[in-house]
């Protein structure tokens, strides 16, 4: 059990350790990969679903 995030450049993260730490990594990724793109905590949160 566990939860994922897929972003739309086909990176994807699974983590057991909670939506919390799945949206630290996201806000990472976009941050440092996608420094252009505007998106919003609410935003990132939607991608994240549980497995
Ligand atoms: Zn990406």
């Amino acid at each position: 059990m566990g939860h994922m995030v897929a972003c739309q450049c086909g990176w994807t993260l699974v983590s057991p350790l909670g939506s919390d730490d799945v949206l630290a990594h996201i806000s990472l990724h976009v941050r440092t990969h996608h420094s252009g793109l505007k998106v919003s905590e609410s935003e990132l949160r939607e991608k994240i679903h549980p497995i």
